[in-house]
């Protein structure tokens, strides 16, 4: 009999390989380990330990890594995410491990801090400007040298004999503050309805077992405010707490909240964090030092040694769907997650998504409601433009309704924001000569003109080049011309009609990084920005006191193509567009231009109605048997050319395995057919509720494998049909 150890390797492996524990090596499951695979020597986790009596040829464990190991949980929920979401199990383990050094401990380093205050005479220049310093201790030599203007070799000498400088050895990566939760650094004080809603979620995470919450609350109730008391529960009872937010809702400004109600900065999670960060925080979290994380989606597959807690704000957000990689869903995967360690979830927004108020509602999660904001404030009016009858002059995009409202917020010394998720100047440049359109290379896109840097730019790819001043199909010159608008189109029309406004465009080609945005909200809040004129950017998460009128350029844009969420998300987007208006004591006011003034989301959110669109969206999917009332999963194939696509796409479909409740819709071209030189085919699997979608699409994507080249993707749950 020989011990066998299954060992997992972060790579695009389905399953783990099985090695020879050798006599004498203690294994756990979760214990990281080196084997070899092939000629490498290669760092995995033991996911699986047995007896065996086998001749099989296996090769021995090299070594065991000495290091925290991974807790059974963490296990569980790596081999869950692979089964539900179809994924390679290696692919997953991949997600946890994205520092391997924080497996070892921080490295140290050496620094100084002055042994005494006494004031000592006989001292030369350079020393004594060193025991001068101020507010830098402890520091290493280089950074002291630099501040007192002298070499290093002073300060080290200075630690010597003369024992002037003590030398001290330091972590490298410092550990996190310990949160507060009874630190109370707020400004005001919680309203009855916050304080009973806070009070429900914070008895939930006192039971210390699995449950679900819904805080569902309108734009500006104190949500954020709300959740923090489910938090100071779980950091009371010794547990650690993750608040996962939309990436671009990561700002500094965001993270003063945190430290403001508990004492001290959150440790982060984010996916542009650097190599020493994310070590850190990695280490950190593993050790359950670090108590309170906020991060973006890849947060929830930190190893947490203690996780009591996980709050998904803004759960309807799109961006908590990975689209790549290993295909998943964060806030489906939190629930999982909580689930299998015996934790609480709590979904917030002021739009959750049908599925999870379906959920709410038939009593599978807690509902908490917020019905209104606290103090003065009230929820802005909502009006439509129909861009039928208030027709914007030709080649302009503002309506007069919309520049009136601009004028009247600017006139009484408020701000206006205008609102159009576009980025760049022009969506699609058109030769007037000829009528080319100009395409992105390989990919089915348009260029988009952007003129702040004179480019024209794919949006999928992130092709670019300069734009050309001449047609490039038939070289008349001059002939390329901007159709529609772009953020930047919109902030040069209203630079011409508001000369004297400040105005700033927001979006990731403006402000890309944390730093940046952060800089332009902080502007906007201290009212240094007139009117603002931003994408997707500007809807998530900020507070603007004095902002007054939002102007939605576009209220169509969500509507178009063949989404079954269309409706549901320009909905989302238009609430909370218009949720930023109105924060503070004066009230907000929200203009929406559209060409379908009697769709029913756009109807619904002049009325106020929200009840009235859910119940009609409601009964949409469930005719149609969509969720929540069905499941989804779709089939992405690609292929370097179109005839090798529609190959393996007829030969997958005769594949499918029988099977009741499902229904197979596909194969057909994708909207986007071409990207990146890759032709695309889709299917979409429809499946009664009570069907295991994951184990069926998992039994059908094992029985053909996609010859080379050709690529087999599977979305359960799809949010993009693209
Ligand atoms: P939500 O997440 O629901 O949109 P926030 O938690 O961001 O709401 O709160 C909106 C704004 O209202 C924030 O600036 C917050 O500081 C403020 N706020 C929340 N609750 C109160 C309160 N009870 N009194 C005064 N201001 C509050
Ligand atoms: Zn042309």
């Amino acid at each position: 009999m020989k011990q066998i150890a299954k060992v997992l390797f972060p790579v695009g492996v389905p399953e783990p390989f099985d090695y020879v524990v050798p006599t004498g090596m203690q294994l756990a499951c979760g214990d990281f380990v080196y084997a070899p695979i092939g000629k490498q020597m290669k760092l995995g986790v033991v996911w699986g330990l047995g007896q065996a009596d086998t001749d099989r040829k296996l090769k021995d464990i090299s070594e065991r890594k000495n290091c925290r190991a991974l807790n059974p949980g963490m296990l569980k929920f790596v081999d869950w995410t692979a089964k539900y979401n179809c994924a390679p199990l290696g692919m997953v383990l991949r997600m946890v491990l994205r520092s391997y050094k924080a497996l070892d401990p921080s490295p140290i380093v050496t620094m100084y801090t002055p042994r005494s205050a006494e004031r000592l005479v006989g001292l030369s220049a350079g020393r004594k400007r060193v025991l001068d310093l101020q507010d830098i201790w402890p520091a290493t030599a280089s950074d002291i040298a630099k501040a007192a203007n002298v070499s290093a070799s002073v300060v080290r000498t200075m630690a010597g004999p003369s024992r002037l400088l003590e030398k001290i050895s330091v972590p490298l990566d410092p550990p996190f503050g310990t949160p507060d939760p009874d630190h109370e650094g707020r400004q005001f004080a919680l309203t009855p309805k916050q304080i009973t809603a806070g009070q429900e979620l914070a008895d939930l995470v006192a039971r210390q077992e699995f449950s679900i919450a819904l805080l569902d609350g309108v734009t500006g109730s104190g949500k954020t405010e709300v959740y923090l008391e489910a938090a100071a529960q779980a950091l009371r009872q010794g547990g650690q707490v993750l608040i996962l937010v939309p990436e671009i809702a990561l700002t500094q400004a965001g993270l003063r909240r945190f430290a403001q109600r508990f004492g001290t900065e959150p440790a982060q999670w984010h996916s542009a964090m650097g190599e020493a960060a994310r070590r850190r925080t990695w280490r950190e979290v593993a050790a359950g030092r670090a108590k309170l994380v906020i991060g973006a989606r890849s947060a929830l597959y930190l190893p947490y040694a203690d996780l009591q807690l996980i709050v998904v704000d803004e759960e309807h957000d799109n961006s908590y769907k990975q689209d790549e990689g290993v295909i998943y869903n964060a806030r489906d995967m939190a629930v999982v997650r909580a689930k299998l360690s015996g934790a609480s979830v709590v979904l917030a927004s002021a739009t959750p998504s049908l599925e999870s108020l379906t959920n709410a509602r038939t009593g599978r999660y807690a509902h908490v409601i917020l019905p209104e904001r606290p103090g003065a404030a009230v929820m802005p009016e909502i009006g439509l433009v129909d861009l039928k009858e208030d027709k914007p002059e030709n080649g302009r995009f503002l309506s007069q309704p919309l520049i009136d409202g601009i004028a009247e917020a600017l006139e009484q010394g408020d701000q206006a924001m205008l609102y159009l998720n576009r980025r760049g100047y022009a969506p699609l440049i058109i030769c007037r000569a000829c009528g080319e359109k100009l395409k992105s290379p390989d990919t089915d896109s348009w260029l988009v003109e952007h003129r702040r840097t004179g480019r024209a730019m794919c949006h999928l790819t992130g092709f670019s080049m300069p734009m050309p001043s001449a047609c490039p199909e038939c070289k008349t010159e001059g002939s390329l011309h901007p159709v529609g608008p772009g953020v930047e189109r919109v902030a040069e029309e209203a630079t011409q009609l508001f000369p004297q406004a400040r105005i700033e465009v927001l979006s990731s080609d403006t402000a890309g990084n944390p730093e940046r945005i952060r800089e332009r909200m902080e502007r906007m809040a201290a009212g240094d920005i007139d009117i603002l004129v931003g994408t997707q950017m500007v809807v998530k998460g900020h507070n603007f006191p004095h902002l007054t009128f939002v102007g939605v350029v576009d209220g169509d844009l969500g509507l178009a193509g063949g989404d079954l969420r269309a409706g549901e998300r320009t909905y989302q987007t238009l609430v909370q567009v218009a949720g930023r208006a109105g924060r503070a004591e004066k009230p907000g006011r929200a203009l929406i231009q559209t060409h379908m003034p009697e769709h029913e989301a756009l109807e619904a959110l002049a009325a106020g109605d929200r009840e009235g669109f859910i119940a009609a969206e409601l009964s949409m999917r469930e005719l149609l048997g969509l969720p929540p009332y069905g499941k989804l999963a779709a089939v992405i194939i690609s292929a370097p050319d179109g005839k090798k696509a529609d190959e393996f796409a007829r030969k997958f479909l005769a594949k499918a395995p029988r099977a009741e409740g499902i229904e197979i819709m596909g194969p057909s071209e994708a909207p986007i057919a071409i990207l990146r030189g890759r032709h695309r085919r889709r299917f979409l699997v429809k499946a009664e509720p009570m069907v295991n979608l994951s184990a069926y699409m998992q039994a059908w994507k094992s029985r053909l494998r996609p010859p080379h080249k050709t690529k087999l993707q599977i979305d359960i749950d799809p949010q993009s049909f693209m």
